[in-house]
């Protein structure tokens, strides 16, 4: 029997079977054959070309049934390459003339197409070397026999331990097997909790080396507030947890009586609690949880779970399910790309400091191809609901700009095509830089609303990276300098007359909910499972004493100090 503590990273308890997921590389060793060896090589690369061909068969076929089949014609040209009578021909010469061995010669090849088409003027061509990079490596796993677990056939309740696991890994979880996950690294605000957050499905991290400690199918416990984890437990111990699980269980149940009411404080003062989403789907959780809106779609999910840049039309039709599903505002943020979120058909520069470099506006600035791809989807979307357009990460007024300058061109592009589009849309940025949050009352001058990122604000305020576990010490969201810029937004924004909202994962945090009720906050985005909490703890809040406790708080020295007094507040309710 084993007990760990971690960071909690997505609510709930669950017990299941652990599964063990391990990422190995496909890097390829230059080793040279003999000739004898030449006929086996050849063997091994025929037989990774047919395995990987018919799981490829096999994808179309699943993909067609669940998603349709315009998302599955890119497997067909993926099943393409692996038929390709040149890519064969020349990976052969290399086995036979050269004596590569057979995955060495296979990513040889394999890369020089990749190289041929990423130079191509045309992006169309461009964005088919994504397509050839991922049948490379799916041909070299199979070549070196290494084992992938494909996370969506998971078909037996399972909780996942893993490393780490991508933001593109965890969307592929179906909540109704994976109980839970369990990683070596992470914390809160990194994007596999996020999204674990949005599936609700438990998720412990930041659990140092929990895959050295659990074995294959060993029974293991998690409690996604707490962080505490159990691996292997007595029968005691287990009766302990299937307790706790039902109480919570229960405890959710008693939250339903807040669902169709207003978010109000016990003195009628009014805010509005929205849902954090990824993708269309994650709209199902905030219906069911009564959001009222959505106050932040991550739209870079989207380009995430593709293997290509998604087209207009594409974004337009995912864009477009999220804004029919409700009546209620949507904000969907454009490309948030670079820092820990990667594409695998986009080459970032390696960087020193990914979350200070080239990501989000910088990048979609740089790139207006991909930019006005995304900009048209979405003006074009607008006609379908009330559309909320939200630039992350700017730090200068030039940037917000230029941002709202393309904008406006792919507006009167569309308008010019006849194309039907709201005349309502409202575009705002979001505050997770402290220069923006400092300068706050110069970008409300030109920015409709604000969203205030308390994940990023909070690393770049108090220079802690969010990833870090080393300094996670750091990462304080009640440290009085954040509280000071939180207000310095606030205060900006109303003096334009802009609702200021916050879409960090502070928006959604017990303690920090009545400092922001009484800073004056507007609007509340979190992941859709905390929002009946939320409006339970608001119900029980006087706004006059909110705005006490806050004055008091920003007069504190320390996140502790901070902290202590909102316990205090909140133990008299
Ligand atoms: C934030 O920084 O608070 C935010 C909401 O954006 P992300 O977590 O996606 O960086
Ligand atoms: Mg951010």
């Amino acid at each position: 029997m084993l007990k760990m503590k971690g960071i909690g990273a997505s609510n709930g308890i669950a017990l299941a079977k652990a599964l063990i997921l391990k990422h190995e590389t496909t890097k390829t060793n230059p080793k040279k054959i003999n000739e004898k060896e030449i006929e086996g090589e050849v063997k091994k690369l025929h037989d990774a070309l047919k395995i990987a061909g018919d799981e490829i068969k096999q994808l179309i076929q699943n993909t067609t049934k669940t998603l349709g089949e315009e998302k599955a014609a890119v497997f067909e040209a993926h099943f393409l390459v692996t038929t390709d009578p040149l890519l064969i021909e020349d990976t052969e010469k290399l086995i036979k003339e050269e004596k590569y061995n057979a995955a060495n010669a296979l990513e040889s090849t394999a890369n020089k197409a990749i190289a041929t088409l990423r130079a191509m003027d045309d992006d169309y061509f461009r964005e088919r070397a994504a397509d050839v990079i991922d049948v490379r490596d799916r041909i070299l796993r199979k070549i070196l026999n290494i084992k992938t677990i494909d996370l969506s056939t998971i078909k037996e309740e399972t909780i996942i331990v893993s490393h780490d696991l991508t933001p593109s890994e965890t969307s592929q979880l179906n909540p109704k097997f994976v109980k839970g996950f369990l990683c070596d690294i992470g914390g809160r605000t990194s994007h596999a909790a996020i999204m674990a957050r949005s599936l609700g499905i438990p998720a412990v991290l930041g659990l140092k080396n929990v895959t050295t400690k659990v074995k294959n199918n060993q029974f293991c416990v998690l409690d996604g507030n707490t962080g505490e984890i159990g691996i292997d437990l007595n029968s005691s111990e287990k009766n302990k947890w299937v307790a706790k699980q039902n109480a919570w269980i229960e405890e959710q149940k008693e939250l339903l009586v807040f669902k169709g009411k207003l978010t109000k404080t016990s003195d009628n003062h009014e805010v509005k609690l929205e849902a954090n989403i990824g993708s269309p789907k994650d709209m199902i959780k905030a219906i069911e949880y009564d959001a009222q809106g959505v106050g932040l779609f991550r739209s870079e999910f989207l380009y995430m779970g593709s293997s290509y840049f998604p087209s207009e039309d594409i974004q337009f039709e995912e864009y477009k399910k999220v804004l029919s599903a409700t009546k209620h505002k949507v904000v969907i943020r454009t490309l948030d790309i670079g820092g820990d979120k990667e594409l695998s058909y986009l080459d970032l520069p390696k960087e020193m400091n990914p979350f200070l470099g080239y990501r989000a506006i910088r990048l979609c600035l740089d790139r207006k191809d991909i930019f006005k791809t995304q900009l048209r989807a979405l003006i074009r979307a607008s006609a379908f609901g009330k559309l909320a357009i939200m630039f992350p990460m700017i730090a200068t007024v030039e940037e917000f700009k230029a941002a709202k300058s393309l904008y406006e061109n792919c507006k009167k592009e569309l308008i010019k095509e006849k194309v039907k589009i709201s005349d309502d849309i409202q575009v705002g940025m979001m505050i997770e830089i402290p220069a923006a949050a400092v300068n706050a009352e110069i970008f409300a001058k030109y920015a409709d609303f604000f969203s205030i990122g308390t994940n990023d604000l909070i690393q770049y305020s108090l220079a802690a990276d969010r990833m870090s576990e080393k300094v996670s010490y750091l990462y304080q969201p009640y440290h009085p300098s954040i509280l000071r810029l939180i207000k310095m937004t606030i205060d900006g924004g109303h003096k334009y007359n802009r609702p200021v909202a916050m879409c960090g994962e502070m928006a959604g945090d017990k303690i920090a909910v009545p400092l922001l009720v009484g800073l004056g906050l507007d609007e509340f985005s979190m992941s859709a499972s905390s929002v009946l909490e939320t409006r339970k703890i608001i119900s029980t809040l006087n706004k006059k004493d909110t705005e006490i406790l806050a004055s008091k708080a920003l007069q504190c020295e320390t996140n502790e100090e901070v902290k202590s007094l909102v316990e205090i507040f909140l133990s008299k309710k």
